[in-house]
């Protein structure tokens, strides 16, 4: 009878003790599952970033504009792209260099987010840059560039009533005061 218990109670420490190895052993595959998922997004986010600033630099506004996603292109055809990127471009100058600030994904079965954030360096100032993207099939598009640097104010602030706009717009949100560009 002892035997039997002390029998039954060791294999059930064992079965535990395995069961605990097994649970710890899926929780670091899933873990590592994560891991390299998020990575690998974060390494093809920044590629296809970089790709877009190198057009930017050389200021080949018809390629960056072919690569941009079709939400952006909704909001914006080439000329308007063209438009504002060569504002950027004229008070920015070529990018420098950069770290990256923040990167943040979100992916669903249907497509995905991705916020990435640089502190950069142009040749005309520093400045935040913050570009948006989103993933439909499987490519990672860029859909969002926003510029925040104090390089930008010239284009930025109304010529009229001085309101600094947040974005580049044609006319001042404040006065309706044509912009300068
Ligand atoms: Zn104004």
């Amino acid at each position: 009878m002892a035997d039997d218990n002390t029998g039954r109670s060791s294999s059930g420490v064992r079965w535990l003790f395995i069961g605990g190895t097994g649970l710890f052993v899926l929780v670091l595959l899933c873990g590592g599952g994560l891991y390299w998922f998020y990575t690998s997004s974060q390494a093809e986010v920044e590629q296809v970033v970089n790709a877009f600033q190198t057009q930017l630099d050389a200021e080949n506004y018809a390629a960056a504009y072919q690569a941009i996603g079709p939400e952006w292109k909704l909001i914006n055809s080439q000329a308007d792209f063209t438009e504002l990127e060569s504002t950027i471009f004229s008070q920015l100058g070529k990018l420098q260099s950069k770290t990256m600030f923040s990167f943040n994904v979100n992916e669903a079965t249907s497509g995905g987010t991705a916020y990435i954030i640089y502190n950069c360096t142009f040749e005309k100032g520093q400045g935040q840059v913050k570009y948006s993207l989103t993933s439909s099939t499987g490519t990672w598009r860029i859909v969002g560039h926003h510029v925040e640097s104090p390089a930008m104010i010239k284009v930025l602030a109304c010529p009229s009533c001085g309101e600094v706009m947040s974005d580049l717009v044609k006319f001042c949100s404040e006065c309706g005061t044509k912009m300068n560009r």
